[in-house]
């Protein structure tokens, strides 16, 4: 028996599913998870010592790849003076600068330990200012697993707020509608009914949870006119686009400026950050500013602000972005190739260095066009992939990210794996 396969069976006796967090559990593709060992640039190694080019990035912190030098050694000098003290540090001041000077929309930042813990913020910060309690979130998108957070409404939202998630107490899930993604018109219709007890709308700029979506032309900017005509606040959940899509994450490559912006996974470099923050006055309803509370005993984590600033110096270096554009263009040509020969309906969504290959034709631009997309086809795909080197998310709703750590020859291996595991399908 494999070590993979032992200590999942002893994970699965402790642990709900054998995983501290559910998608690890395979249940989107089917099989077993293999245990990871470790991981160096743009692979990992399992329990077992088969090895991997690693597309999931640890679900988009990764920008660097695997154990950056530079991180490392930021983690390493960091822990030999402490690992935290729930005091002040410096670090969490040059991270608040290095934030605020990214992120024209910030003036103030507060940092928290995960994206759940941003977004869940934001959220009561938008609600302590504007007074009102209803949240609009899109069809698809996540935003942390906070209990108001956990519903996706069917269709005419307005009056069927059902939860996603057991737990979650109707009166709860009946605070937040949810309107398709892409679709202004939806959006207005839920202004004109319940406008003046809207909050906020919050939105992933580039949905990363649905599969990769981009805004269509116009939408950033409608959400953006729709929210301030009715008093309501636009919170962008740039927790995966953040410093991926750009430097200024999807605020400055679509040039629309939110209220209030969450952060997290690359501001952590891998370890547990969050963040979030927007104009002066409006972040001074947060504690000990104003009334809206919020804590964190690890808050800042120096540990954690050391490994995110380490990454954030390595992005600012000169023609990153363009690096990551061109390895995301080589990986989204090398995708398209192998289906159209294999004959393989295969849509490819990318922005920059993240990207989903969805199967179905597309377009791909909501929930609903998404899920038309063959998940018993990604599931042989996946698989198809693993044996010949080359971990994915477990799962077709969610991107493949490219990290500086993938050369062109990997990306040249990625995509000859691709050719075969895609040929196989059709045969
Ligand atoms: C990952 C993610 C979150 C949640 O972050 P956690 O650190 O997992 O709590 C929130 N929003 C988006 C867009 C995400 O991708």
């Amino acid at each position: 028996m494999s070590d993979s396969k032992r200590l999942f069976e002893t994970a699965t006796r402790l642990i709900p599913g054998g995983v501290n967090s559910p998608v690890r559990a395979f249940r989107g593709v089917g099989g077993e998870p293999f245990f990871v060992a470790r991981g160096e640039g743009a692979r990992i190694w399992d329990v077992d010592g088969r090895s991997y080019l690693d597309f999931l990035g640890s679900w988009g912190p990764l920008i660097l790849g695997h154990a950056p030098t530079a991180v490392v050694e930021a983690i390493s000098e960091a822990a030999r003076r402490g690992t935290s003290y729930g005091a002040p540090t410096p670090l969490e001041v040059e991270m608040a600068e290095a934030i605020t000077a990214a992120y024209p929309s910030i003036e103030l930042v507060r940092l928290v330990s995960s994206g759940t813990e941003a977004a869940m913020s934001a959220i009561r910060v938008a609600r302590g200012a504007t007074g009102r309690p209803l949240l609009v979130k899109f069809d698809g998108c996540y935003h942390g697993h906070a209990d108001s957070l956990l519903v996706k409404a069917g269709s005419g939202g307005a009056t069927f707020s059902i939860p996603d998630s057991g737990g979650v107490p109707a009166p709860l899930a009946a605070l937040t509608l949810s309107a398709p993604f892409n679709d202004l018109d939806a959006l207005r219709a839920l202004f004109r009914a319940r406008g003046d007890e809207i909050a906020a709308v919050i939105v992933e700029p580039v949905a990363g949870n649905m599969g990769v979506v981009a805004p269509l032309p116009g939408f950033l900017e409608g959400l953006r006119e729709i929210t301030r005509a009715h008093g309501a606040l636009l919170i962008f959940d740039e927790v995966i686009t953040g410093f991926r899509v750009a430097y200024g994450g999807a605020q400055a490559l679509y040039g629309v400026r939110p209220d209030l912006t969450c952060l997290g996974k690359i501001i952590g470099g891998g370890l547990p950050v969050g963040a979030y923050g927007g104009a002066r006055q409006l972040m001074s309803q947060v504690a000990p500013l104003g009334p809206v509370y919020q804590a964190g005993t690890l808050s800042g984590n120096p540990l954690a602000v050391a490994a995110g600033l380490a990454t954030l110096r390595e992005l600012g270096r000169h023609d990153v972005y363009a690096t990551l554009e061109a390895r995301g263009a080589m990986l989204e040509r090398g995708l398209t190739e192998g289906a159209r020969k294999a004959g393989v309906a295969l849509t490819v969504n990318r922005v920059g260095s993240m990207l989903t290959a969805f199967f179905c034709d597309g377009p791909v631009t909501d929930y609903t066009s998404a899920k038309r997309a063959d998940t018993a086809r990604y599931a042989r795909y996946f698989h198809g992939m693993r044996e010949r080197g080359v971990f994915l998310a477990p799962s077709q709703f969610e991107a493949a990210f490219v990290s500086l750590a993938h050369t062109e020859a990997d990306l040249e291996h990625a995509a000859r794996a691709a050719a075969d595991a895609l040929a196989s399908l059709s045969r």
